[in-house]
């Protein structure tokens, strides 16, 4: 069978691909190699600028997801014995990944779209259509989204696209804690961070990026800063941990080869932005807005991925820059981090503005 578009991964940027292109009258299959609902590692930090995009994109049996959701409007930044406050506003929604992706994948079938849970897209052949092949079954598109996500068999290996050679990995883990602030806490050491957050039901999610030869578990994690081991020493342990690697930051691909890369799969974001879920949902829709004329008929492929990757360069490509800027800030050696660190602390409006420049 012949789709209108095909889309590989169910993450936030597959799902947003997908209901925006079924609502606009395409048939639309949806690949997904795992199943749902799952933990994912990630720091569940959505927002504020993607809310309305995603309360759009959930069904109504979902709506309250984002409704119960605990809103963080204030982060603190734990580094170096000082704590950077800053506000978040307007505020972040903190939803976990478990509940997130699924509501995602559920509002995608109710708007229409075919969608297949453990079937591993192999290869993907041919451009007129596209020949999409997974176990055993074979599809063809006038169209495809690549949303498969960070590190997919279907991405390019890191030294074909010149990354570091630096491993890092990223876990994470959901913790019960008897009270916990509305805020998003930060906190860095040599070789990564850790970023908590209260995810609801008395749960604190921590969610680390750290290099390899530094930590590879959350205790070793907590272990590397004095005030998050002290806070972590009460926490129980309530959902398996997860873990990820390799985290490879690369300059944004919106289009390969025809396709259209949307979320992780286009580029990865910093984590400690909080911006990858948004940038996924709002690359995702874009995706689907740019296939319309051609989807009708009224445009070729060509001018779709033009025009997507136009809209991506302008509207998405700005956070690439100012995260790798104000991790670039906060990775500078001791010796120039610190008056850096006294400035911020004395001025919280640049703190803020930093915080914001982000959003
Ligand atoms: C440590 C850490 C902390 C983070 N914290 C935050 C945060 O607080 N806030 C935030 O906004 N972002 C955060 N992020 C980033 C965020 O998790 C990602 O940006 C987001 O998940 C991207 O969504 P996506 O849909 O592009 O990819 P994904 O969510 O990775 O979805 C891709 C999907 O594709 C599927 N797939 C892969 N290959 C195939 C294949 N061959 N066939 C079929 N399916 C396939 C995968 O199974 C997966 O479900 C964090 C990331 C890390 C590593």
């Amino acid at each position: 069978m012949l789709y209108d578009l095909i889309i590989i991964g169910g993450g936030p940027a597959g799902t947003s691909a997908a209901i925006s292109a079924a609502r606009q009258g395409a048939s639309v299959l949806l690949l997904e190699r795992g199943r749902f609902p799952r933990h994912k590692v990630c720091g569940e930090f959505v927002s504020a600028e993607s809310l309305s995009l995603l309360r759009g994109l959930l069904d109504l049996q979902h709506a309250a997801l984002l409704h119960d959701a605990v809103r963080i409007p204030r982060a603190r930044m734990f580094l170096d014995g000082r704590i950077l406050h800053a506000s978040v506003d307007p505020p972040a929604a903190s939803i976990a990944r478990f509940d997130l992706d699924a509501a995602l994948w559920h509002s995608a079938e109710s708007a229409g779209v075919y969608a297949r849970q453990q079937a591993t897209v192999q290869s993907v052949g041919g451009s007129r259509p596209f020949r999409i092949v997974t176990a055993g079954k074979e599809f063809e598109a006038r169209a495809l989204v690549n949303a498969s996500g960070r590190w997919s068999n279907l991405n390019l290996a890191p030294a074909e696209n010149g990354a570091r050679s630096e491993k890092w990995l990223g876990v994470k883990a959901h913790f019960a804690e008897p009270v916990s602030e509305p805020s998003v806490d930060l906190y860095f050491f040599d070789g990564g961070y850790c970023g908590v957050q209260p995810v609801g039901a008395g749960r604190v999610n921590a969610s680390a990026m750290v290099r390899a030869d530094v930590a590879s578990s959350l205790p070793e994690v907590f272990a590397r800063h004095p005030e998050l081991r002290e806070r972590s020493r009460i926490w129980t342990l309530v959902s398996d941990p997860v873990s990820t690697s390799p985290l490879i930051f690369r300059h944004p691909q919106p289009e390969r080869d025809g396709i259209l890369m949307a979320g992780d799969a286009a580029g990865f974001v910093d984590p400690f932005v909080g911006d990858g879920i948004s940038l996924a949902l709002r690359s995702g829709s874009l995706a689907a807005r740019s296939l319309k004329s051609f989807l009708a008929g009224e445009a070729s492929l060509n001018d779709a991925v033009r025009s997507y990757s136009q809209a991506y360069k302008e509207s998405l490509l700005p956070v690439f820059r100012t995260s790798s800027k104000i991790r670039r800030m906060l990775v500078l050696p001791g010796y120039l981090r610190k008056p850096v660190l006294s400035f911020l602390e004395s001025s919280p409006a640049i703190t803020n503005y930093l915080v914001r420049k982000t959003r």
